[in-house]
């Protein structure tokens, strides 16, 4: 057992914020015990660590980024999507072949990701199995926790790194079974996006979901281009989603990044089926991909959460991502009035708790969640004595970066980074 006293800040329910001003959370075995104002009469001889004024609050969870692409932020940026991928990301991604040197990016990129807050992320490695497997390996190593994904391209890219389609498949399988039992870092079922896969191979990995109750991740309806182009590939399917769905991809257990250019059907398709999308801002505003009607689909009872999408987007920050999805918000809320415009407490939610819920009991300080959790510092950022902790929370999101984030846990374990 562990206690640590703090001012708490979480989400229980999206939109809600709350607050614990020196607060006790007890942990036991990675997992939230209790949240208390007292430390509980059992635990009364327990030693308490204390944070002291600085806040506490759950670790960011980023629910999509690309690892092999870490070397390429900030280049690329005067190219949309199809272009973009061609001229930067292919050839980069085939670098990953050489173990060595996925070893020596993928240790920079989780040292990243670590030091931004973000506990639990969601990669893309490469059509590398050994890049992947990598990646599940160092992060272990960290303790960074989350999925990895063992890209699928079997069409449509570069012929050094495009697979055949059995291959993929088998190689898929394999990485699968060895990963499924893991602890910390999970495999994910990865197509990169329909253009890049045959029927062939989007039939395989639908029947690998179906062996294994597997989780799957890939893109969808980014970009106009890319539309038009799924629909000339698959004219027998009613939508881009419905490609998904056909081959058995659009599960409750599916992430879905972008969601820019939604039909009515399909965003009726993703409730349904519980999909969940996933908003990466920075990557839309960067790639002139358009602004995703995150309320509109919030508001349809479509599940959602927050991806930096690393390289498309530049910033492997959560907490950026959350301004810019507010941002954004408000800018299509000026044609769109009635939808709403995402409030603080709602992006809050999205980086926690709602895209906790991906990972398991994960993003909040409830009772029988994992104890993932940032100690923050503001004490650099003009926080005088008569700011609530609320304020504070937002002063650090909006101003703040991660020299403020002093303190990491995953699972009840500190991290150092
Ligand atoms: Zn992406």
């Amino acid at each position: 057992m562990q206690i640590i006293k703090a001012n708490l800040i979480y989400t229980k329910r999206f939109g809600e914020l709350t607050v614990m001003d020196k607060g006790y959370v007890g942990i036991e075995n990675g997992a939230v015990v209790f949240v208390s104002d007292l430390v509980p009469k059992a635990y009364q001889d327990v030693i308490v660590t204390d944070y002291g004024n600085q806040l506490l609050i759950p670790g960011f969870c980023d629910l999509h980024t690309h690892a092999p692409q870490f070397e390429n932020i900030g280049l690329g940026m005067n190219l949309k999507l199809l272009p973009w991928l061609e001229q930067l990301t292919f050839p980069t991604e085939a670098k990953y072949a050489d173990s060595d040197y996925a070893k020596k990016m993928y240790r920079q990129v989780i040292r990243n990701v670590l030091r931004m807050g973000t506990t639990r992320v969601v990669f893309f490695s490469t059509v590398h199995t050994q890049s992947a497997q990598i990646l599940i390996d160092l992060m272990e190593e960290v303790g960074l926790c989350g999925f990895v994904g063992k890209v699928n391209m079997d069409d449509n890219c570069a012929q050094s790194i495009r697979e055949n389609t059995q291959v993929s498949i088998d190689e898929t399988r394999t990485f699968y079974e060895k990963n499924k039992d893991n602890i910390g870092v999970k495999p994910i079922i990865t197509p990169r996006f329909v253009p890049s896969c045959t029927r062939p191979l989007l039939k395989g990995l639908g029947e690998l979901v179906v062996d294994y109750d597997a989780p799957i991740q890939s893109h969808i309806n980014e970009n106009i281009e890319e539309i038009e182009w799924v629909a000339q590939l698959h004219p027998e399917a009613d939508s881009y989603a419905d490609v998904y769905d056909r081959f058995g991809l659009f599960t409750n257990r599916t992430l879905m990044a972008h969601c820019v250019h939604m039909t009515p059907e399909e965003t009726q398709l993703m409730a349904k089926n519980g999909v969940m999308a996933v908003h990466c801002p920075h990557s839309n505003s960067n790639l002139s991909s358009g602004i995703m009607p995150l309320k509109q689909l919030i508001n349809q009872g479509v599940k959602a959460g927050l991806g930096t999408d690393v390289s498309g987007g530049n910033a492997l920050s959560i907490a950026q991502t959350m301004v810019l999805a507010m941002q954004l918000s408000r800018l299509r809320y000026q044609q769109n009035p009635k939808e709403g415009y995402l409030s603080f407490e709602e992006a809050f939610y999205l980086a926690t708790k709602g895209g906790g819920s991906f990972f398991g009991k994960v993003g909040s300080f409830e009772p029988g969640y994992m104890f993932d959790a940032l100690v923050i510092d503001d004490s650099n950022l003009g926080v005088d004595s008569a700011k609530d902790s609320a304020e504070r929370l937002r002063r650090f999101v909006y101003a703040g970066d991660d020299r403020n984030i002093v303190k990491r846990y995953i699972n009840g374990k500190r991290i150092e980074v």
